[in-house]
């Protein structure tokens, strides 16, 4: 791969919010989503004096990202992985930049394209995002103040001062501000597109990501759902507490509860004798009814195909839907007090940490306080607050 010249790429371009290409034959897709693996795996394994490779120009740049976008979607993981390196991708390119060039786009494109403004107190809101397009003039005031979330970076190392959750707009805070925007902007767009996979899978793809990553995989260690029980998250406690009372769960419910399940490593033999076990019908039933759906799951049936947990951001929107568990930190904050009382916590500050960083930081933060620590990663999924706590306690 050519080195880029640096002249030919805008700031705009870099957060590849189009894709101009409508049609593309596959094996120009396979070609394009090689070379860019190889630009993010160069990045993965970064170390002092390997300088980054890079993609020949902007278009075909733009083009790998999109078609990377189409394979890192095709597994939760994947998507995770792909976000974080694309996202180191674009720090690096945008530290390439001479500061002025970021101050004059960040004041005159960048804050046009922010909604979650106050305008009337200069302040960039914790639940501000980034629009696909300009939403109209904005005049920049140097008063401006940005919310501590959207430098995150920048507070955890002190490299900030806080005036009420807000700090003073800097060069570096506007990279970090650009770096973190991009980050959740990408993040959405790859967990709509993940659930869109789900619904609709790619054959091509699936295998394509199959070869692709196939030394990459995390394996899931075998588990029992005895073990699995130790480390679940507040969302599948709650729907388990609910199939052992009511002896019966419905569709949205048994797809969370089985896929979770799956993904943690419980075999599709124990998911089935736990499923026939916890519903009051009868086996005839049970298989007439259910178990056609498990196998489905694990890909034992009609399409093959293997289907991954849902995201928190699924069972989040299904908080509101009839005969659903969906998420306690939306529906149930009593539920989720008894589930930090049972694993020995307290986190009074919950709801406002809830209203002002949202469902998974907040899922996060009860996380890290179960286990003692400062800090954990966020959670995208009930089978990374799983894994973390697993990995944690063995
Ligand atoms: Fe479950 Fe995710 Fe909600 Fe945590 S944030 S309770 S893991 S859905």
């Amino acid at each position: 791969m050519k080195r880029v010249r640096k002249e030919q790429r805008t700031l705009e371009s870099l957060f590849y919010d189009k894709l101009h290409v409508r049609n593309t034959q596959y094996t120009n897709l396979e070609d394009l989503v090689v070379r860019r693996m190889k630009v993010l795996r160069l990045l993965e394994s970064f170390k002092s004096g390997v300088s980054l490779q890079d993609i020949s120009d902007q278009w075909e740049d733009v083009e790998s990202h999109f078609y990377c976008r189409l394979l890192c979607s095709q597994a939760l993981w994947s998507v995770k992985w792909f976000v974080g390196l694309e996202t180191q991708l674009f720090r690096k390119r945008l530290l390439s930049y001479e500061s002025e060039k970021v101050g004059v786009y960040f004041k005159e494109s960048f804050l046009r394209r922010l909604e979650g403004i106050d305008t009337d107190k200069n302040l960039i809101l914790p639940h501000s995002s980034l629009l696909m397009k300009e939403r109209g003039p904005f005049e920049y005031n140097s008063d401006l103040k940005v919310h501590f979330t959207k430098v995150y970076d920048l507070v955890a190392t002190r490299r900030v001062k806080l005036d009420r959750g807000y700090c003073k707009i800097n060069p570096e805070v506007m990279r970090s501000c650009l770096n973190n925007f991009y980050r959740q902007f990408l993040e959405e767009k790859m967990y709509w597109l993940y659930e869109y996979m789900l619904r609709t899978p790619d054959e091509r793809l699936k295998k394509l990501h199959e070869r692709i990553f196939s030394e990459k995989k995390p394996i899931s260690a075998p588990t029992t759902i005895e073990d699995s029980h130790k480390y679940l998250p507040p969302c599948i406690s709650k729907l388990i507490n609910k199939l052992k009372k009511t002896r019966h769960i419905k569709y949205n419910d048994r797809q969370t509860l089985c896929l979770f399940l799956k993904d943690t490593g419980v075999s599709v033999e124990e998911n089935i004798q736990f499923m026939r076990s916890a519903f009051d019908v009868t086996k005839s039933v049970f298989d007439k009814e259910y178990l056609y759906g498990i196998r489905h799951n694990y890909g034992l049936e009609g399409k093959k195909a293997n289907y991954s947990s849902f995201t928190c951001k699924k069972i989040i929107s299904m908080s509101r839907e009839p005969n659903t568990c969906g998420c306690p930190f939306t529906n149930d904050l009593d539920g989720l007090s008894e589930y930090m009382a049972s694993k020995g916590v307290e986190c009074p500050e919950i709801e406002n940490m809830i209203k002002n960083s949202g469902c998974q930081e907040a899922c996060s933060s009860v996380l890290a306080k179960i286990l003692d620590k400062n800090h954990a990663a966020t959670i995208s999924s009930p089978v990374d607050f799983y894994r973390e706590y697993r990995a944690d306690k063995q």
